[in-house]
């Protein structure tokens, strides 16, 4: 572990962490998947999409958010304007799939904490749209559940943070459409005002 954290620090971009993040061994969800689904995106992106975790299809695949959530998800990108290769980078507090797609425990977010540190130190991001419970508590480090925290924006440093709900639980919960249509709109319009006034989006 000590030996991972010391090769961490000396990485300095983004391909090369994500060889390492490969190799990591730091909590045992890596046992029970098939690869480590590192993110993708542009490396340039000032946008970046956090989720919770890879499913069984992003475990197969290797990718972030190629199952049905994540292809409701390019519909909203899409629906903002924004093109997965282009605009944004997506990844998730945990590398690894947990497994029957539970909830990442404390201990295995804990111990991811390190790759997604220096991949956002790496992405250097002004915004970040944090998807679900797990992506805001850790990342805004609060315990107020994702119906409390979602459309406020949380700034740190020189960064923008926009909580909304998962996509995947749309599915379930059609009513939160609205709620997550509104956080993406405030997401588009912040875009504009921090990264590109020119961005056009078909629908906001
Ligand atoms: S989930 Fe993160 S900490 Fe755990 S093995 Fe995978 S990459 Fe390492």
């Amino acid at each position: 572990m000590n030996d991972y954290l010391g090769k961490l620090r000396k990485v300095t971009d983004l391909a090369d962490l994500a060889n390492l993040v490969e190799t990591c061994r730091s909590c045992d969800l890596r046992e029970g998947c098939q690869q480590v689904v590192f993110g993708e995106g542009n490396p340039k992106a000032k946008l970046v999409i956090c989720g919770e975790g890879p499913g069984a299809d992003e475990d197969r695949l290797g990718r972030p958010f190629v199952g049905r959530a994540g292809q409701l998800l390019d519909q909203i990108l899409a629906a903002c304007g924004f093109e997965r290769s282009q605009h944004v980078f997506i990844l998730n507090i945990v590398k690894c799939r947990p497994p029957g797609n539970r909830t990442p425990l404390p201990e295995e977010i804990q111990a991811c904490l390190p790759n997604l540190r220096m991949q956002t130190h790496l992405l250097q991001p002004r915004i970040m749209i944090l998807l679900g419970n797990s992506a805001a508590q850790t990342i805004l480090r609060t315990d107020l559940g994702i119906s409390q925290l979602r459309g406020k924006w949380v700034q740190k440093g020189s960064i923008w943070f926009m909580p909304t709900y998962h996509p995947a639980a749309l599915f379930h919960r059609p009513q939160l459409k609205q709620l997550v249509w509104n956080d993406f709109q405030e997401v588009v319009a912040k875009y504009r005002t921090l990264i590109d006034p020119e961005h056009k989006a078909p629908y906001c």
